[in-house]
């Protein structure tokens, strides 16, 4: 039996263009993929066919959050200071707690769930540094049907109180986790090597994280430039190196399969060495103004052509909604401009929803199979309960629209591969 939903829907094409479809028809397929995409008058309905009507409704691409911490999902709004002592006063207890099992678990629960009620269906995470919770974790994203980037993190500098594990362990881990869970089952979850950032891990670490990645032809994802006293660290515990950058271009961490998150305090030839790379940038506003870390310039790095994504951060992020960030990331476009002495320099919402979507699945190699509404492409898809009837009929304002009134709310449902994973249809 084909499902066919009959709404409006947003379709992202590009950095510019999205096209808004008014009253159209998604057909579905018995495998979960998109069969046809069609004007309501000129779609064909078999008897057999099951028809739901969703006219007060708009539905996009289920969204893609390319970067978050499952195991601080916990302490969304809970502390404050700036990054570093964020981590060693809140954080790092908190994710030490991972070592207990029941509450790993219920926290994989909360977490993943409350993604895919605010309409994201691919997610990529951290999760703490233990492999019995990164278990726990891949099995909860499964029983959840997510597609999810799971790793754990990985921390070999007794930097912290207590919260590393020793090279050798770590190596068996991430054997371990890669053959157990990494495309076994489905193709919905990925072990992603997830060097937590270069000031918590060795030289050996991060060399032998980059070996790993490459002979498995995996994903990477660090953390980069987010605050000026993470910089100096940096100059203390690594300083043969020239700068931040350098550290994992020399380490071998820059591929164009790696996320960098933050990426605020870059100099011209470290922004050199990550377009190059063909690295991506991991944008993450709520964070960076949540711990006063600053305003990355996503303008100045769109123009340069640096591949770019958007990510929730949680819990320095504190919302796991994605068209959350896009606002940010447009008003904090605005607050850039404002702050350079640059108005007119925000981003438009087709360029913020483009990289919640198609962008971040062109990012993640996957957009022949979700990121956008097309014929042949996995039914992933987010429906918001949002008349369209009085709005501007142009895909830029009802994407503000979206954007603006939504960011707070969840969706009404949430498919993947054609199967409503969350909320009712
Ligand atoms: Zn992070």
């Amino acid at each position: 039996m084909k499902t066919i939903l009959r709404s409006n829907f947003l379709n992202p094409v590009n950095h510019d263009v999205c096209d808004f479809l008014p009253d159209y028809c998604l057909t579905i397929d018995e495998q979960g993929k998109i069969v046809s995409i069609e004007p309501f008058a000129l779609t064909s309905i078999n008897e057999n066919d099951r028809l739901i009507e969703l006219n007060n409704c708009v539905i996009t691409p289920g969204l893609i959050d390319l970067h978050s911490h499952l195991p601080q999902y916990s302490a969304i709004g809970i502390g404050k200071g700036t990054l570093l002592s964020w981590l060693s006063n809140y954080i790092i207890p908190l994710e030490s707690k991972f070592s207990n099992e029941k509450f790993a678990h219920e926290q994989s629960v909360a977490f993943f769930t409350e993604a895919l009620l605010y309409g994201t269906t691919t997610i990529v995470t951290y999760c703490s540094i233990h492999r019995n919770s990164t278990s726990i974790a891949f099995e909860t994203a499964a029983a959840l049907g997510i597609r999810a980037f799971i790793g754990n993190s990985l921390i070999d500098l007794p930097n912290g109180p207590g919260y590393f594990i020793p090279l050798e362990t770590i190596k068996s881990d991430i054997e371990y986790l890669l053959k157990k869970y990494h495309l076994t089952n489905s193709d919905k979850l990925s072990y992603i090597v997830s060097p937590r950032y270069a000031g918590s891990c060795t030289k050996e670490l991060m060399n032998y994280c980059a070996n790993f990645a490459k002979m498995n032809d995996l994903f990477i994802q660090t953390h980069l430039a987010e605050n000026k006293s993470e910089l100096e660290l940096m100059k203390k515990l690594h300083p043969e190196f020239d700068n931040y950058t350098g550290i994992y271009a020399k380490t071998g961490l820059l591929t164009d399969k790696t996320f960098l998150a933050h990426c605020i305090y870059l100099d011209q030839s470290e922004l050199a060495m990550i377009q190059k790379a063909g690295s991506i940038v991991c944008h993450c506003p709520t964070s960076n103004r949540y711990l006063s870390s600053g305003i990355m310039p996503l303008v100045n790095y769109q123009k340069i052509g640096l591949r770019i994504g958007l990510g929730t951060d949680v819990a320095a992020g504190y919302s796991l909604s994605l068209l959350n960030e896009a606002k940010e990331a447009i008003e904090t476009s605005k607050s850039y401009g404002i702050s350079n002495d640059r108005n007119g320099n925000d981003i438009s919402a087709t360029y913020a929803f483009y990289l919640s979507t198609k962008g971040a699945a062109e990012n993640l190699k996957m957009s022949d199979k979700v990121g956008s509404i097309q014929i042949g492409l996995d039914a992933d898809l987010a429906i918001f309960e949002m008349d369209c009837s009085h709005e501007s009929p142009i895909a830029e304002d009802i994407l503000r629209t979206l954007i603006y009134k939504k960011f707070n709310q969840t969706a009404k449902a949430v498919m993947i591969e054609g199967e409503c994973v969350s909320g009712t249809l």
